[in-house]
């Protein structure tokens, strides 16, 4: 597959970057990754807003205004071999001598487009739900910035997979944030409930989604703080992000959530969220 780096489209097997690059040496950068369906991308405004917010919050000069974004965007969408993809994009504050403040002089950012197959949740996710984990959060306090220092979801998703599980739900003191990888949502008495948006989750570009789809479906929406327990009494339990749309969690360490089933909230948002991919 050609990916794009630096100002060209290239083969993945020859693109290069410096061992000094501030992403390889201090993850000093940030990433954002976009479904693309029939290669239309799925909300590429969004995320492009929440890649420059990125740059801004780590004080990150943009190489490209919007325009210029969605034209390498597409440029990469067009150039995959799927109709589906995940397209995955990263930018570092760039190449320089190793020190831990920002460089004196202004280095040019590495820029990294490519794109993936996007492969949908299997039937079964939907027939049957999955199994989640739960982890104590103990990434730093900006998660609202989607940096490439991922260590912290990367220990999270480790979690979860040495326990079969689909994700590792993490809990700061005693209250709910997120998964290693997606959003996460509960189900009280026909409402829909999730964190505040804050510095203690990323905000999916799927928050404000399921918001309006809430609004569409007549389902009560409220964001607020979720104690441990609400979790584990929650008449369902759902995640969201750009590859796993809209999941239905069915146990929770091992615990039943709810009736054990995908519930009825969870059928509609997958229903009005499988709509607006193609709307
Ligand atoms: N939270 C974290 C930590 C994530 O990595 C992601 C995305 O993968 C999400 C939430 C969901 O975000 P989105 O809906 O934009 O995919």
């Amino acid at each position: 597959p050609l990916v794009y780096l630096n100002g060209a489209m290239m083969p993945l097997s020859e693109a290069r970057i410096s061992v000094l690059d501030r992403g390889f040496i201090f993850g000093d950068g940030i990433y954002e990754v976009t479904p693309v369906y029939r290669r239309r991308l799925f909300r590429p405004e969004q995320h492009l807003a929440r890649f420059m917010r990125g740059m801004r919050a780590i004080d990150l000069q943009n190489p490209h205004d919007e325009a210029g974004w969605l034209g390498l965007m597409q440029q990469v969408v067009d150039a995959a071999p799927t109709e589906d993809q995940l397209l995955y994009m990263q930018i570092t504050r760039g190449v320089a001598r190793r020190t831990h403040a920002f460089p004196a002089q202004t280095p040019a950012p590495t820029v990294f487009l490519m794109s993936n197959p996007l492969l949908p949740p299997p039937p079964s996710v939907h027939e049957h739900g999955v199994a989640c984990v739960t982890m104590e959060d103990k990434r730093w306090l900006r998660c609202e910035i989607k940096s490439i220092s991922l260590l912290g979801n990367v220990l999270a998703a480790q979690n979860a997979a040495e326990q079969d599980a689909n994700e590792t739900i993490q809990f700061r003191d005693g209250y709910l944030t997120e998964g290693s990888a997606s959003n996460v949502w509960i189900v009280k008495d026909g409402a829909l409930i999730s964190p505040p948006r804050d510095n203690l989750i990323l905000e999916g570009i799927r928050y404000s989604l399921m918001e309006a789809l809430c609004a569409e479906q007549n389902i009560p929406f409220a964001a607020r703080r979720i104690a441990r327990n609400e979790v584990f009494h929650a008449d369902e339990v759902l995640l969201t992000s750009a590859s796993r749309e809209v999941m239905p969690v069915v146990t929770i360490d091992g615990e039943r959530v709810g009736n054990g089933k995908p519930g009825p909230i969870y059928r509609k948002l997958y229903a009005a969220y499988q709509r607006a991919k193609v709307a």
